[in-house]
């Protein structure tokens, strides 16, 4: 009797794979993006999604700590939000919109690795090889150990690959790149899949470490897979848009070190550039406005100044609109539910919208207290002094809390001047700051 045939399914989206179609795929939601796969794509799923080599469990005790092996990127920001620097034969995925700066940034990157004397490799299937060489002379990154390819097909890269030993590899970018080898259009599921994998395997066989540039869409995921994510080993994306002046890049995952560290860059003639002094760049102390307040939250290591904008307008719709940027939009209606309750201001009359600079997203609490400020000062039409940094986690009851790691934030307020700080407690070292106790928040209306 024949054996009868083994039909699969896969999300095109996030690389799903169910034996029976659905119309709305179950993890991430999308619908219509099932598509049956042929022979050789269930090949490449079952090749792809088990792991490679076998591995035996051992006692804890018997594992010995591993440091991990790094060189660094001579860019001071990549090497911190890579946990240290980079790492032979890891690969790693750098996202972000189109025209935020990921090809500069690899470029300039790559002429860095090149003038250390590692010969790197930079494929691109996205510009010509002149278009590439006029940026190298915009940014300076002409040296003889950076080699160009302008290329699409996968397995010509490989080729390359045998005739020098490469230290380094910059894909510019997956979306383009195909296997030949792979029946499906450049850029499907199971395309991204196999290229992968293809790229991992050879991360780890020849000890290249590998950046891959991946575009977002409008919806903020990698234009089609997810897959990509779960397979490589550091995930690193550009927030923000290419209208902002300073770009920020976070670590989504890193399985060489921790994710905490952000990356802060600007755009300058000469490419994509760590920024200086990243703490001052998020704030101005000069010309105090109604609806601005001064927060300090911590970004791995490091305490940057941010300044929290609100605006409070009275609205006509039955809805008022809410909308933040930069704040998530739960925790904002969570403060003015409580601002409503505990200080009997009218906020369903109003719209608000809440606006952080710099384009940099608060992944904190501690910023509570100030956005809950900037309410109050653009409500009331009366401005804050530009003296004060509000530090503080508002909780549903309403009462301030104490937040993690206040002395690097102090000390910083301190080095940029401040003279005052409204605090959940007032602290044993105020690094001369004038700290004023607000528990709860009340206590801020009658501070204000
Ligand atoms: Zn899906």
């Amino acid at each position: 009797m024949a054996k009868k045939k083994k039909v699969l399914f896969e999300c095109q989206h996030c690389g799903l794979t169910a034996p029976k179609w659905m119309g709305k795929c179950t993890s991430c939601g999308t619908w219509d993006s099932m598509v049956e796969l042929n022979e050789q794509e269930q090949e490449i799923v079952k090749l792809t999604s088990t792991s490679t080599g076998v591995t035996k469990a051992k006692p804890i005790t018997q594992i010995q700590e591993s440091e991990v092996e790094r060189f660094s990127s001579n860019d001071d920001e990549l090497d911190l939000v890579l946990g240290g620097g980079i790492v032979p034969g890891s690969l790693t995925l750098i996202g972000g919109s189109p025209g935020v700066g990921k090809s500069t940034l690899l470029l300039k990157i790559g002429s860095n690795l090149a003038k250390q004397g590692k010969d790197t490799l930079y494929v691109t299937g996205e510009e010509s090889e002149g278009q590439i060489k006029l940026r190298a002379n915009r940014l300076d990154a002409n040296n003889e150990n950076l080699y160009l390819l302008s290329e699409i097909k996968l397995e010509q890269v490989i080729l390359e690959l045998s005739v020098r030993k490469y230290e380094c590899i910059i894909i510019d970018s997956i979306q383009t790149l195909y296997s030949e080898n792979v029946s499906s259009a450049p850029g499907s599921v199971t395309q991204v899949r196999q290229i992968t994998f293809e790229l991992m395997r050879i991360a780890k066989e020849q000890k290249i470490a590998i950046f891959i540039i991946g575009h977002i869409t409008k919806e903020g995921s990698i234009a089609g897979p997810r897959v990509l994510e779960h397979m490589v080993d550091t995930v690193l994306y550009f927030e923000g848009d290419s209208s902002q002046e300073l770009r920020i890049l976070r670590g989504f995952k890193n399985r060489f070190g921790p994710t905490s560290e952000i990356g802060v860059f600007e755009m300058k003639a000469e490419g994509l550039v760590s920024a200086k002094d990243i703490s001052s760049r998020f704030f101005s102390k000069d010309n105090a406005q109604p609806g601005s307040a001064l927060t300090v939250i911590m970004e791995g290591s490091r305490p940057i100044i941010l300044e929290v904008q609100a605006l409070v307008s009275e609205s006509h719709a039955p809805n008022p609109k809410r909308q933040a940027t930069g704040f998530e939009n739960n925790r904002l209606n969570m403060l003015l539910a409580l601002l409503e309750r505990k200080l009997e201001i009218p906020l369903n009359q109003y719209d608000v919208f809440i606006n952080i600079t710099g384009g940099i997203k608060i992944t904190e609490t501690s910023a509570d207290l100030a956005i809950l400020a900037a309410i109050i000062s653009s409500f009331r039409n009366r401005a804050i002094s530009k003296e004060t940094v509000f530090i503080g986690e508002v909780s549903l009851v309403g009462d301030v809390r104490e937040v993690y790691q206040l002395d690097p934030r102090l000390k910083e307020s301190a080095l940029h001047k401040f003279s005052k700080a409204l605090l959940a407690k007032k602290p044993s070292d105020t690094f001369g700051l004038k700290c004023y106790e607000v528990n709860e928040v009340t206590k801020l209306i009658d501070w204000m």
